[in-house]
């Protein structure tokens, strides 16, 4: 059950710790089964899929958006999303401070950062993160922190690894930009993404259920 899932991973991880339920796939019903259960916070990779499931649920859901997002599509959720983790280029960086000028709102934001080995993972380089850091001049943007997916692997030196080095980062800009979220960890590998200093994790089939 939803609600048993819920309650054994919050159990299971700090106070300090957010849980984004991910959600994608998934009929509101089973959203509204993790509502009921006090969960607020909802993660979804498709733009359609979120403002379609936004306009029918409860209004104080936080909205997630944590799948690759196009410049064309952001309109659709930038009056309501909470927090886009995958913000992957400077461009998309720019339309998202426009969309926010547009809804007279600052857009919370986490900068992707590809830490995996396989090729086919979205998300920016350091170097490209210190260079947005560098020119950050938005106005209705704010970056809080840092997204990561660890390579999908049994090797857990290997994701050790790679959430480390995200860590790393994190902790040496944390102060200056003012950031409280690093988001890193999924369903196989959450309790070590939280040893590395994961600050919220995005969980799905742990609490929903496998995905077809
Ligand atoms: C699907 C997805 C998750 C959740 O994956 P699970 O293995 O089901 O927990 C987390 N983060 C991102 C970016 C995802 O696309």
């Amino acid at each position: 059950m939803i609600k048993d899932n819920l309650s054994n991973l919050l159990q299971s991880i700090p106070d300090s710790a957010t849980l984004v339920a991910v959600s994608k796939t998934k009929p509101v019903a089973s959203l509204l089964e993790a509502y009921e259960a006090g969960q607020r916070d909802f993660g979804e990779n498709k733009v359609q899929e979120m403002a379609d499931k936004a306009t029918v649920l409860p209004q104080n859901i936080r909205w997630h958006m944590i799948g690759h997002l196009q410049r064309n599509k952001v309109k659709y959720i930038a009056p309501f999303v909470s927090l886009i983790h995958s913000v992957d280029s400077v461009r998309l960086l720019n339309e998202i401070d426009k969309q926010g000028q547009k809804n007279n709102r600052v857009i919370n934001c986490l900068l992707q950062v590809r830490i995996a080995q396989e090729e086919t993972k979205f998300g920016l380089t350091f170097d490209s993160c210190d260079e947005i850091l560098n020119q950050n001049n938005y106005t209705h943007v704010r970056i809080r922190g840092l997204m990561g997916m660890a390579s999908f692997t049994n090797n857990q030196a290997q994701i050790d690894s790679e959430f480390k080095s995200l860590a790393q980062y994190y902790k040496q800009h944390q102060e200056h930009h003012e950031w409280d979220t690093l988001s890193m960890g999924m369903s196989g590998d959450y309790p070590l993404a939280l040893s590395c200093g994961s600050t919220m994790i995005r969980v799905g089939s742990r609490i929903f259920g496998a995905r077809n």
